[in-house]
């Protein structure tokens, strides 16, 4: 089925978006058959979890880091990882900096924005990213380039109240993207959208969407 579920969702994507196959917890079977099926980009939220899958799986998977990070684990995706979409702090900001330049690299991340009403969401508000942006402090990490936001709507079925989230954020997103252009620091990925909600979230400008359960049914825990 996982074959079916991809086409179905690709085949209705706008070209303007990318499509992230969010594998966590799903064993590589499962991510192998997404990549016959064409699929080259693949999220996981455990770097642990992301670095064994990336020794097993072939080399020209692009690996995002879409989970919340643990400073001291930076270190092991730092040779590879393609994209960390949840960045919430300035300090993880630091230690990606300093880890890919032990790996002669430029990583990009993206910067996590709170948009959900609800409390457990983790992410910078508007007010923090405006002042990250231009802080000397940033300019300075050399081995980080900020290339968008990812945001997370309120877990509601009310269509109203995510589509103001997701409106919210990317009117956030092209007024920066309009003002911010310096060598680490250029918007062009706006990252918002998960299995329930990722068609509302294209129709409010999402060029990133993150799929999970629909791609690979609904997730074990057990
Ligand atoms: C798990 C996860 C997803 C995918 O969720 P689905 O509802 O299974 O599509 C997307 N984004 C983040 C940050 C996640 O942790």
């Amino acid at each position: 089925m996982i074959k079916e579920n991809l086409l179905q969702i690709k085949n209705k994507l706008p070209e303007n978006v990318t499509l992230v196959a969010v594998s966590k917890t799903k064993p590589i079977t499962d991510l192998q058959e997404a990549y016959d099926a064409g699929q080259r980009i693949f999220g996981e939220n455990k770097i642990q979890e992301m670095v064994d899958k990336h020794a097993i799986l072939p080399k020209d998977i692009q690996w995002h880091m879409i989970g919340h990070l643990q400073s001291n684990k930076v270190k092991y995706m730092a040779p590879f990882v393609n994209l960390i979409h949840g960045v919430d702090k300035f300090k993880t900001l630091k230690e990606i900096n300093k880890q890919a330049k032990k790996n002669d690299r430029v990583i990009d991340c993206l910067l996590q924005v709170k948009i959900a009403k609800e409390e457990t969401k983790f992410g910078f508000s508007f007010d923090e990213i405006e002042s990250i942006l231009v802080s000397e402090e940033l300019a300075n990490l050399e081995h980080i380039k900020i290339v968008g936001f990812m945001g997370m709507a309120t877990f509601t079925e009310d269509q109203q109240q995510l589509q103001e989230e997701f409106l919210s954020l990317k009117t956030f997103f092209e007024k920066q993207k309009k003002i911010t252009d310096t060598l680490n620091c250029k918007l062009q990925t706006l990252s918002m959208g998960m299995s329930g909600d990722y068609p509302l979230a294209i129709a409010n400008g999402s060029t990133m969407i993150r799929v999970g359960s629909s791609i690979f049914g609904n997730r074990n825990y057990n």
